[in-house]
């Protein structure tokens, strides 16, 4: 039957696409579908060096069709409803596919609406997003032609793609204000719903000297809940001593914000997702990535509830995991692989350095290189922004790193 699949894939970005990639390495006769409606892929990672004029937003997409293993069926339309009881999807254009085994990994939604306000004034006003490919580049616009005054930086409360992209972004346009010699007339705040700079903090305690050098204002713990473009003005709450929610204000003449993000809602609205997480992502096993009640799905990426930093680098240590679990599963042999909870964040601290940070489910640093990657480095700047781009290109996405 056309409309079944011994292995369906939803979703055909980093991790769909790479992992498709790998199983058909490992079995070339495996019948494998990839529902995605986007005729482009995106290389996101890069959107922070787009931001901060270094990187050409161009080199971040191509087409789809070029990513697809040859021995797989691509189906352009988007997942809708999920029926893991009865083993099929329903597509937004109503067609109905069937599977043995299904990977689910559609990625994060970003909520711009949680916001007020926001998506309004995105793209103009002095207000950008890296998290969007049509902002990117305007962030940098906003760098450039900054001349002084107030500048915030934004990070929700939720877990979002790369944790490291809001901070990122700062310590870029600082470093750019910083030699352009105008970073005395800039009064810059951070506004994170995080508790700390950094989760671990071997290179927490880096990042709170380049917030301290730069003259940074960290406020933690605080939810941005509104911009106001014809005020210029930023709304955030915060508990006070009482446990009680207050709001406070603060203007701006340079805001980059990200939004807060969760599960797609077909994942929320599904049985696939996970009852107790606040942002429905899919319940898995966080070793096996099997999902923890419909033995034949397996999730990975960006969109699952494994307690990990949701990045392209976490997909490249989950991706052979799931690969190797599917295929023992296909065999009725039990799941062996198991994943550690590892994930990178490439750091820019300034122009031209980068700090590795490199960790695992217990927030350990687990460093790659002979040295210490608490140390932000040349080196490092070179691997993300001319190694790491051309490595997901050619290697990962066709399943060979
Ligand atoms: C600004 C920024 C900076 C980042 N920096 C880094 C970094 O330095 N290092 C790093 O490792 N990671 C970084 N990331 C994170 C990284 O890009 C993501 O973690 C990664 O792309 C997630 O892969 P994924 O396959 O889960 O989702 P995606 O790559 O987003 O792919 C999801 C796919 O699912 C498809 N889809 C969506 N809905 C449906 C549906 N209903 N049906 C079918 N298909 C659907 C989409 O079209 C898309 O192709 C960054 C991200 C951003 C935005």
């Amino acid at each position: 039957m056309e409309n079944h699949f011994q292995i369906l894939i939803v979703g055909g970005g980093n991790a769909g696409i790479s992992s498709a990639a790998k199983l058909l390495l490992k079995n070339k006769n495996l019948n494998i579908g990839i529902i995605d409606p986007s005729e482009k892929h995106y290389y996101q990672p890069a959107w922070t060096l787009v931001g901060a004029g270094v990187f050409d937003i161009k080199k971040t997409i191509k087409n789809q069709k070029n990513f697809i293993p040859e021995k797989a069926t691509w189906i352009k339309d988007a997942v809708d409803v999920l029926d893991p009881q009865n083993n099929t999807v329903i597509c937004t254009s109503g067609k109905k596919f069937s599977y043995d085994v299904m990977i689910l990994c559609p990625g994060i939604q970003l909520d711009w609406d949680k916001i007020k306000g926001l998506k309004d004034t995105l793209g103009k006003n002095n207000v950008s997003s890296n998290y969007s490919l049509a902002t990117a580049p305007y962030t940098w616009e906003m760098i450039k032609n900054f001349k002084g005054g107030r500048a915030i930086f934004t990070n929700p409360v939720s877990p979002i793609k790369c944790g490291g992209a809001p901070h990122k972004i700062m310590y870029l346009a600082v470093d750019y204000w910083r030699k352009k010699g105008i970073l005395d007339k800039c009064d810059v705040h951070y506004l994170s719903g995080a508790g700390v700079i950094f989760a671990v903090k071997e290179y927490a305690d880096t990042l709170t000297g380049i917030v301290k050098k730069g003259n940074i204002k960290t406020h933690f713990n605080v939810n941005v809940v509104e911009i106001d473009s014809s005020t210029h003005t930023v709304y955030y709450e915060e508990k006070n001593e009482n446990g009680e929610t207050v709001r406070s204000s603060m203007t701006y003449d340079f805001c980059h914000a990200v939004p807060p993000q969760s599960a797609p809602d077909f994942i929320k609205k599904s049985p696939v997702t996970d009852p107790n997480n606040a942002y429905g992502y899919v319940e898995i096993n966080p070793k096996t990535m099997q999902h923890a009640r419909f033995p034949n799905i397996f999730a990975l990426g960006d969109c699952s509830n494994a307690p990990c930093s949701k990045t392209g680098a976490a997909i490249r240590k989950q991706s052979p995991v799931v690969v190797q679990n599917v295929l023992s599963f296909v065999r009725n042999e039990p799941l062996t692989a198991e994943y550690t909870g590892y994930s990178a964040c490439p750091i820019p601290t300034q122009y031209g350095k980068l700090m590795l940070a490199e960790f695992d489910y217990t927030n350990k640093p687990t460093m790659t290189f002979p040295f210490d990657q608490t140390k932000p480095k040349r080196s490092m700047w070179i691997l993300k922004k001319n190694v790491l781009p051309w490595l997901y290109w050619n290697k990962i996405l066709k399943g060979t790193d």
